[in-house]
């Protein structure tokens, strides 16, 4: 009776010491119970316990251990229960591809995924729902009025354009920001400066100061057929650079750009909803974009083509030869 009181206690003990039967769980044993464990018929029953033992290394061998603190959870678990770690893939319910727990778009078919949270302003939506009860806005997406894309997220993935409300006025709001106003004339300048073609040859700087003399020479003619006595010709404004000048603008340009970019950096926000549209409202138009998620630190072509948008991102520059990859470009 005694006996049996004990090994169903020891069992227990060995349940909650991830131990094996060894000298480390002596200490936890009293002297009457080290005397037991010494006698011959306990041997059964630690051959037993071993067992036990060596099915919950088994369970816990098939448990999933997590990267980031190396706690080993429940098989089943899809969060680490101590740190929030995600621990297994989700299946993108359109393509079945693997995808980040956390995502809430996939990467590899380009759709919204959540059922149950509006794509447009986060507000939770039971799976019968067409429109969100929130913000109005129809589960099956928003065609872009400008260039007839149907877009998930609440500004156009083509174009830019706000979609919704919402998105018109975090737009007008953002548009304010005197970064803004820099970045927007930046984009312009530098818009400008790929339109200019530098000179080719020196016939070409030949021709051009041929050209400003005579200019010089008909307006001297007809300022003094006006009567002025010492006619003052105004400079020719337009100035053309040679490549190297030109091209160090260019470059000084994309550097000033770079800078108020990375100045308007989207941090971690709660919600994806929330870093697709303030990134997506301080996008300037003209320039050549790609979206850097702080995610996988890939390139979008925007973070509505990103899985998971909420760890922030932020806008570059992507010049003429830049020929760095687009993962979303091909939809
Ligand atoms: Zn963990
Ligand atoms: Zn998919
Ligand atoms: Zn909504
Ligand atoms: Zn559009
Ligand atoms: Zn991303």
């Amino acid at each position: 009776m005694l006996n049996s009181y004990f090994f169903n206690n020891f069992a227990r003990i060995l349940a909650n010491f991830d131990m094996t039967i060894d000298s480390t769980i002596r200490p936890e044993l009293t002297n009457r119970d080290a005397k037991i464990l010494q006698h011959g018929e306990l041997e059964d029953h630690a051959a037993q316990a071993q067992q036990t033992e060596s099915q919950r290394l088994q369970q816990q061998a098939q448990g999933v251990l997590c990267p980031s603190c190396g706690t080993v959870n429940d098989p089943e678990a899809m969060f680490c229960a101590s740190c929030g770690t995600p621990l297994r893939m989700g299946l993108c319910p359109n393509c079945g591809s693997e995808i980040d727990p956390e995502a809430d778009f996939c990467e590899v078919c380009h759709h919204y995924i959540k059922a149950d949270t509006c794509s447009f302003c986060g507000a939770r939506m039971t799976e019968t729902e067409v429109y969100c009860h929130e913000c109005g806005n129809p589960r099956g997406g928003i065609v872009c009025p400008v260039c007839n894309t149907l877009n998930d997220f609440a500004f156009c993935k083509q174009c830019g354009t706000p979609l919704t409300e919402e998105a018109k006025a975090l737009s007008d709001e953002l548009h304010k920001l005197p970064d803004y106003q820099l970045l927007s004339e930046a984009a312009n300048e530098l818009v400008e400066l790929n339109m200019q073609f530098p000179y080719t040859s020196e016939r070409d700087v030949v021709r051009d100061q041929m050209n400003q003399k005579l200019r010089e020479r008909v307006l001297l003619l007809l300022a003094k057929d006006k009567g002025v006595v010492n006619p003052v010709v105004p400079k020719n404004e337009s100035h053309r650079m040679s490549k190297e000048e030109l091209e160090k603008a260019k470059e000084d340009k994309i550097k000033l750009l770079t800078e108020i970019l990375d100045r308007m950096a989207v941090p971690p926000l709660p919600s994806p909803v929330k870093v697709r549209n303030y990134a997506m409202a301080q996008k300037p138009g003209g320039v050549r974009l790609a979206w850097v998620c702080n995610w996988k630190h890939a390139m979008h072509s925007s973070p509505c083509g990103c899985a998971k948008p909420q760890l922030g991102g932020k806008w570059v520059i992507l010049g003429k030869k830049n020929n760095q990859e687009i993962k979303d470009d091909n939809k």
